[in-house]
């Protein structure tokens, strides 16, 4: 369980945990004494309060999983700063989010390949609870920031919903760890094909299966 926190983020802690039906609660907090004023960038040690974040995260073991995240309210310790009190924020979460990044992701590959009917009804076999609105207003959201002609580095590898069980190819850019694009296959000639469409790539990592080296040689002979 320490090691599912740390994943989420090596400078939080669990406090406790408890286990109730099907949901596992995690109490978390962060082991920095500072926190980072977001509206000055001054740093602050002064405590005012705290409250608790409730945010959903990755299932664990087919259960729901909540975090309970300790969030403390700053004093300002700089004078000519516009707030007095600031909250703590969580780089594992959006500002206002319920769902950590770690998630959102897992949700978008999920959703990408199917209507959100269906994707909502996948993600809850698994313990995600998402509603389909909620998940077309993510995929709204969705990274077409990454232009697709500029990448040069990128990493491909399987995706499953289901352990055991792949569903497809996802690229993701090596520099920024965004989703470039992804398809429902893992044939190596259709793979090959989707790669050749992107002749700026210089690098294509493939640490996983064999299929992918082969598709990554024949799109792109001769690079790394
Ligand atoms: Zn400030």
């Amino acid at each position: 369980m320490k090691d599912f926190i740390t994943a989420l983020d090596p400078n939080y802690q669990l406090d406790k945990y408890h286990i109730k039906n099907n949901v596992a609660v995690f109490y978390i907090s962060s082991k920095m004494s500072e926190v980072k004023c977001p509206y000055c960038g001054t740093l602050s040690s002064k405590v005012h309060s705290s409250y608790e974040r409730e945010i959903q995260d990755l299932p664990m073991q087919n259960r729901k999983v909540i975090l309970l995240v300790k969030t403390r309210k700053m004093f300002c310790s700089n004078c000519k700063c516009e707030k007095k009190t600031f909250s703590e924020c969580h780089p594992f979460v959006e500002n206002n989010g319920k769902k950590t990044r770690r998630l959102v992701q897992n949700i978008l590959f999920t959703s990408a390949q199917l209507s959100s009917v269906n994707a909502a009804k996948i993600l809850k076999s698994n313990s995600i609870e998402v509603g389909k609105s909620s998940i077309c207003s993510l995929l709204k959201k969705m990274p077409s920031i990454v232009d697709k002609s500029s990448v040069k580095k990128v990493c491909v590898d399987d995706f499953a919903l289901r352990k055991r069980f792949s569903y497809g190819t996802v690229m993701v850019d090596l520099e920024s760890h965004k989703i470039i694009n992804l398809i429902p296959t893992r044939n190596t000639n259709e793979v090959k094909e989707w790669l050749s469409k992107y002749p700026n790539i210089e690098v294509i990592s493939r640490d996983g299966a064999q299929l992918y080296a082969n598709a990554a040689e024949r799109s792109h002979p001769g690079i790394t």
